[in-house]
């Protein structure tokens, strides 16, 4: 465990183009506001692998591809190339000495916004990489009771909801306060036609028989790169018939069992909606075997999706 670690926080991030001591990575109070406004992110998960003393980033080309698509679409220049980041990420998990499950965070936002506040066209943008511990809590037994919320997923008409825009962010937290205040774990959103999207900063799934079926990419759903993974290992691991579309309200009440998915929710099995059980209300046995192959996948105990992992050498001294 790396130094700063220790007390809470990694002892470097990456800040515009360096590495910058933690204390040190510091703005003025004035800055906020609309920088965050016009701001953008990524969410990647490191995992440890035990046995072989070694760190590795899933998935993080497509995870950095989303970004620059991100920046893109709120008209943020990206000074840095994918490589670099890449570079950026592996050195920043070499030098914090990260030995366990973390999560990393990349964001890109407007610099420099005082007095610009809407437009902000042609500004500059900056660009930070935060790292910190988060535990996997894959095959931990982890499930939820969900809610329709009364809060309709952002759509195309109004935010980008393919992106990972910070300000996206307040549609998924109202309908999570909601559902947190009514007893519940998590919501789902539907569209205004009443069909699913998303819940909370996470994809959903459905399984009927022998199909997993999810909301298709243009149902108001982020990109999602663990949906992607998922789906792949569903038909080729699970033999499942994967059927992207759009997914009715009650679907989910009578599926046999349902999941949300994300890089922070990994797979969390939902067994409860709106007082429905899903299935016989307790994590079905495909998601079970769908959690255990995608452990594996992160973990490097399954070399068929190696391509997705990238080592960071942490043995390496820095
Ligand atoms: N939807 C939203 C709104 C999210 O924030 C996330 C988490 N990034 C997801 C879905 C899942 O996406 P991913 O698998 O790429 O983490």
């Amino acid at each position: 465990m790396g130094e700063g670690q220790k007390q809470g926080h990694p002892a470097y991030l990456w800040w515009n183009g360096e590495r910058v001591r933690w204390e040190d990575a510091t703005v003025h109070v004035t800055d906020l506001g609309w920088s965050t406004v016009g701001g953008v992110f990524e969410g990647i998960r490191a995992y440890w692998d035990d046995r072989a003393g070694e760190l590795s980033v899933f998935r993080l080309q497509e995870h950095l591809d989303r970004l620059v698509r991100s920046m893109k679409l709120v008209r943020l220049p990206l000074d840095y190339s994918v490589a670099a980041l890449t570079d950026a990420i592996v050195d920043l998990l070499r030098v914090n000495d990260v030995r366990e499950d973390t999560y990393i965070r990349p964001m890109g936002y407007a610099g420099n916004t005082t007095g610009k506040r809407f437009a902000q066209v042609g500004g500059e943008s900056h660009v930070l990489i935060n790292t910190h511990p988060m535990a996997s809590h894959l095959l931990t037994g982890l499930q939820y009771k969900a809610k329709i919320s009364s809060w309709h997923r952002i759509g195309e008409d109004t935010m980008p909801p393919r992106v990972k825009n910070f300000s996206n962010y307040r549609n998924g937290q109202l309908a999570s306060q909601e559902a947190r205040l009514d007893g519940y774990d998590t919501a789902f959103l539907l569209d205004r036609d009443g069909k699913v999207t998303e819940a909370p900063g996470a994809c959903v799934a459905l399984i009927r028989g022998n199909q997993l079926i999810t909301p298709d990419l243009t149902s108001g759903i982020l990109e999602s790169i663990t949906r992607d993974a998922l789906l792949v290992l569903a038909r080729e691991v699970l033999g499942l018939d994967v059927v992207e579309r759009r997914v009715d309200r009650t679907e989910l009440y009578v599926a046999d069992e349902v999941f949300t998915c994300g890089t922070a929710a990994e797979i969390t099995p939902v067994v409860e909606i709106d007082h429905y059980p899903v299935g016989d209300g307790a994590i079905g046995p495909k998601t079970r075997e769908l959690e255990r192959v995608f452990h594996d996948v992160l973990r490097g105990r399954e070399d068929r999706y190696a391509g997705w992992r990238t080592p960071v050498g942490v043995a390496v001294p820095a």
